[in-house]
């Protein structure tokens, strides 16, 4: 453990998913804990800070460096502490790299000082604009993609120069122990990366801590709590929440490609992807075709725990028990079962599960599944798929497969982002922000804004001559203010 215990800790065991079996037993840091951690992350953000952009890039390549080489066994123990396929873990720590590599490149360009612009009245002032780290902040991540997940905040929090305290999941605490380890390898000398283990408590007692910032991804309903935690101590959050996302088939799209698309983006990870493709729109001209398509498809995808598993049993229990009651209810409400259905789960393994319609205020179209479900249903237009899709109350990402109109019908699509004729390209593309609307959250991990969440903009002026028109002194004269009074017109008054 990196982070130390002021009292004899608790513990607790974490369990594989795949085995039932306890694969690890880390401590129940508390507020105490916390408090200490908070304290060394302010002293280490300091140094950290004053190390520079450049040499805090070098620190982040090698940190990138030891896991990419030492990627196998850390998508080992991902599969070990989740379930999902090795080949899924090893491409969440590709991704996760790039963001890296990505933040350490670019921090001094997005973030060093920029000259900007001075204005008539205060032409003798050189004026810039800098984006300083925030000092120590706190980041609390999801199991689903605990290398990924997290990484979109740690690497950018760290290559703007902040110290962080970071609360895994208790379901991945080796995961974050791992990343944690491998980055004190490469910073030996102070604490910048610290890591907490324990349940909601220790991210509740982090919350409390007066950290300068909490970055948090979670559901939405532990991102109120986070929020109402955070208020007390008037601390800034980064909201990273849960999704409802929809895909959008029109009458002109690529249906194969469509339904490929859909059926990796509801399935692949067992469903528990918060830009999992949950809920589908289908023109009517493609419809049954579509559906034709997508159940053939996903016919030939299975769950399990071997290997040959294209996708892995619900990382948690507690999920099984959502994905049963938002399929029931739909089936209550007279959905169809095109595929899969409360028959398809056995234990913690879901089958690939396809609805059709069900009706709009369902569970299972209206709130976050997280499983291998989707529902698809059958619309007049475009129109009425954009006003469907738009409908929820949660908006993080969007699909859209058409070959003439997906720009169009992209613009008008509420969320955070929208992938045309391909699903999720923009969560890689390292220059993108990522982030979402309404009860997906707000602020963003990736790209220039991602890097900015972490900071505050701290703004200079430097005196270059002397005020031809001195206006903050008392010993401005009665020409000054006359001047003030035709400027004033000049400047506005001609409107
Ligand atoms: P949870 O909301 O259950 O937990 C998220 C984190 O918050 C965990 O570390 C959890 O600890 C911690 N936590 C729990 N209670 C509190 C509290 N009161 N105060 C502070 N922290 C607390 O989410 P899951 O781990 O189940 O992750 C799945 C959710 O994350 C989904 O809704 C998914 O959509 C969303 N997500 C969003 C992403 C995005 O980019 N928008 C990306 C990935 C996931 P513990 O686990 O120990 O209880």
């Amino acid at each position: 453990m990196t982070a130390g215990t002021t009292t004899a800790p608790d513990v607790f065991d974490v369990r594989s998913p795949l085995t039932g079996e306890v694969i690890g037993t880390y401590p129940v840091h508390g507020p105490a804990d916390v408090a200490a951690s908070v304290s060394r992350a302010r002293l280490a953000g300091t140094w950290w800070d004053w190390l520079g952009f450049a040499e805090r890039a070098r620190r982040l390549d090698r940190w990138r460096g030891i896991i990419a080489r030492r990627s196998d066994e850390l998508a080992e123990l991902v599969r070990a502490e989740t379930g999902k396929p090795r080949a899924d873990a090893m491409l969440e720590v590709v991704m996760a790299l790039e963001h890296l590599a990505w933040a350490a490149r670019n921090a001094k360009k997005v973030l060093g000082p920029h000259t900007v612009r001075s204005s008539l009245l205060m032409l003798n002032e050189a004026a810039s604009v800098a984006h300083r780290p925030l000092g120590a902040v706190g980041v609390i991540g999801p199991w689903n993609y605990p290398v990924f997940t997290p990484l979109g905040s740690l690497s950018f929090a760290l290559a703007a120069g902040n110290a962080v305290v970071y609360k895994p999941s208790e379901h991945t605490p080796g995961v974050g122990a791992w990343l944690v380890d491998a980055f004190a390898a490469v910073v030996p000398e102070q604490p910048v990366l610290q890591l907490l283990t324990g349940d909601g408590g220790t991210g509740a007692a982090l919350c409390r801590s007066g950290v300068d910032k909490i970055g948090f991804t979670g559901s939405t309903a532990t991102g109120k709590q986070v929020l109402a935690a955070c208020a007390a101590t008037l601390t800034p959050v980064l909201m990273e929440c849960g999704g409802k996302d929809a895909l959008i088939v029109d009458a002109d799209a690529d249906v194969a490609a469509a339904a490929d698309a859909a059926v990796w983006g509801a399935t692949s990870n067992a469903g528990q992807t918060c830009l999992g493709v949950e809920r589908v729109y289908v023109h009517r001209a493609v419809h049954d075709e579509f559906v034709a398509e997508v159940v053939a498809l996903a016919r030939t995808i299975r769950a399990g725990t071997g290997p040959e598993a294209r996708f892995g049993p619900m990382t948690t229990p507690g999920q099984v028990d959502v994905v049963r009651a938002h399929i029931a209810d739909a089936l209550d409400r007279g959905a169809r079962v095109a595929l899969g259905g409360l028959d398809a789960i056995d234990g913690r393994v879901v089958q690939p599960t396809i609805l059709l319609d069900a009706p709009e205020d369902c569970l299972a179209v209206t709130e976050e599944t997280f499983g291998p479900t989707m529902t698809i249903a059958k619309v007049r237009d475009a129109d009425e798929a954009v006003q469907r899709a738009n409908a929820s109350r949660y908006a993080l990402g969007l699909t859209v497969f058409s070959r003439r109109n997906g720009t169009r019908i992209a613009a008008r699509i509420r969320s955070g982002a929208v992938a045309v004729n391909s699903y999720v390209g923009f969560a890689a593309i390292p220059n993108l922000p990522l982030g979402g609307v309404g009860d997906s959250g707000f602020g963003r991990v990736h790209g220039p804004e991602g890097l900015k969440e972490f900071t505050y903009a701290r703004s200079m002026t430097r005196r270059r001559f002397r005020a031809p028109l001195p206006v903050t002194t008392f010993r401005r004269g009665p020409r000054v203010d006359r001047l003030i009074r035709v400027l004033v017109r000049l400047l506005h008054g001609r409107r």
